[in-house]
């Protein structure tokens, strides 16, 4: 059994859409696997999330992820055109027309001269020297391919649009009806957004669908702390993130964003460029090594393959570093505990579990229906096995990528059994996660919501 701490979120793509890739991925261990909703083509999703479905287990739950497109503006229709740094271009509102199309008028009255455009994610760079209404001139920055139907980001600036478009809206249904287990927000700007998503879910009636807040904006930043209030989990969108800061600042703010989550008991994830280069080679670069070190031991949850296994070469290839890697990480790692104070009982409980397990080195064998209380524990990242045990599937797939948490499903388990800890005992044994000799220490909570029984077991033979 792999002991590997860190949860592996895998982006599908063209890259992994076949059976043969799909099934190694699962098989190298991904717990996630992220749809990106950019690229939507329903007819491709719903079959591969069917067959990704198909593969879990009740002991290996999958975690199918939406990921919105989110109101992203988007260069019209035109032929590719080769620019060279300090050409002159043209951006004209409109599907088609005069210079480079962009059939979205808030382009045109967000940007102003000397703003900075950032096309395909700064693949390409201009600064806007007039703008006439909708006609903007710009000049290249550097060379390259403008390509039709790619993003364009101003620097710094956020379009003032609702994070939910009507796009976004018909995903939200079509990732409902087929079985996701959580929708990740694009662009989120404050705990409104996600307030408008809930609202969504619950007149679907798919209240148990989960909310990843994408923190890819200035302002989601500024209101993290309102933002982890509303969201079950929150992704450093490296990518977008880096149109609103200085390239050298992405580590303070990844290293602020993790670390406000773990406070609040949210888990994180990590996203964007981990591996790029593996994209095209099937090693990665040193530099790269270093930034999984360093998301691992900033202690993220999770960590997110982007275009390595959804445009990549090497998609396989790419989970097997990046497992390797983190094992090293892991290994470096020391007691990731200590700083983060318990911020009501049932934290407190859940710490006291944590130090208890520690100190007397033993694995942590819990009951959470609706996730709190693995959440707890993850908060305080016990240094042995936990393995949590829930009988509700939305919950399985929750806290399947919660960092150092095993998650399994048995529907036959209930919390108001007077026998619930010797029935986990009896299920672990059956399945080899505990072993005669083990030190074990139980947990649950006996109403919704709470963490408060602790029991503690030598097992026999
Ligand atoms: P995206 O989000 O891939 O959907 O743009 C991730 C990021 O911005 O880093
Ligand atoms: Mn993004």
């Amino acid at each position: 059994m792999s002991t590997r701490k860190t949860k592996i979120i895998a982006t599908l793509g063209p890259s992994s859409w076949d059976d043969t890739t799909l099934k190694r991925l699962f098989w190298e261990g991904v717990e996630g696997f992220r749809f990106n909703f950019s690229h939507a083509d329903y007819s491709t999703f719903k079959e591969i999330a069917r067959k990704i479905r198909s593969l879990e287990t009740p002991s290996r739950p999958v975690t199918l992820i939406a990921d919105l497109q989110g109101p992203v503006v988007r260069l019209g229709e035109f032929e590719p055109l080769y620019v060279k740094a300090g050409d002159k271009v043209i951006f004209s509102y409109g599907e088609t027309g005069k210079g480079i199309p962009v059939p979205a008028r808030v382009l045109f009255e967000t940007a102003t001269a000397g703003d900075f455009l950032y096309v395909e994610g700064g693949r390409l760079a201009f600064r806007v020297e007039e703008k006439h209404g909708e006609y903007i001139t710009a000049e290249a920055l550097m060379d390259g391919e403008l390509r039709p139907r790619k993003t364009v980001a101003i620097k710094g600036k956020e379009y003032p649009l609702p994070s939910l478009t009507e796009k976004d809206v018909n995903d939200v249904k079509f990732a409902v009806e087929n079985g996701f287990d959580a929708i990740a927000l694009s662009f989120v700007r404050s705990e409104e957004d996600l307030r408008r998503l809930r609202e969504l879910l619950f007149d679907l009636k798919a209240e148990d669908i989960k909310i990843v807040a994408k923190i890819e904006t200035r302002s989601a930043v500024e209101r993290l702390d309102s933002i982890l209030a509303l969201a079950d989990m929150v992704l450093v969108a490296r990518g977008d993130l880096a149109n609103f800061y200085n390239l050298e600042e992405i580590y303070r703010v990844q290293e602020e964003i993790l670390r406000k989550a773990r406070a609040r008991g949210k888990p994180s994830i990590v996203a964007t460029q981990l591996l790029e280069s593996m994209v095209n080679n099937p090693v990665p670069t040193r530099s790269e090594v270093v930034d999984v070190i360093t998301a691992v031991k900033m202690d993220a949850d999770a960590l997110m393959l982007a275009g390595e296994t959804a445009a990549g070469k090497y998609p396989v290839e790419a989970v097997i570093w990046l497992k390797r890697i983190i094992a090293e990480a892991e290994r470096l790692e020391g007691d990731t505990q200590a700083s983060y104070e318990p911020e009501d009982l049932f934290e407190a409980i859940a710490k006291g579990v944590t130090l208890l397990s520690n100190i007397i080195g033993s694995k942590i064998l819990a009951f959470s229906e609706r996730g709190s209380t693995a959440r707890r524990l993850a908060k305080f990242r016990p240094g042995g096995e936990v393995v949590v045990y829930t009988n509700f599937p939305p919950t399985a797939r929750y806290i399947n990528l919660l960092k150092g948490i095993r998650a399994v499903y048995d529907p036959t388990l209930n919390k108001n059994s007077p026998n619930l800890f010797t029935e986990l005992l009896d299920r672990a044994l059956k399945a080899g996660l505990v072993s005669v000799g083990d030190i074990v220490v139980f947990t649950a909570g006996r109403r919704r919501g709470s963490t408060d029984l602790i029991s503690v077991e030598r097992v026999g033979g």
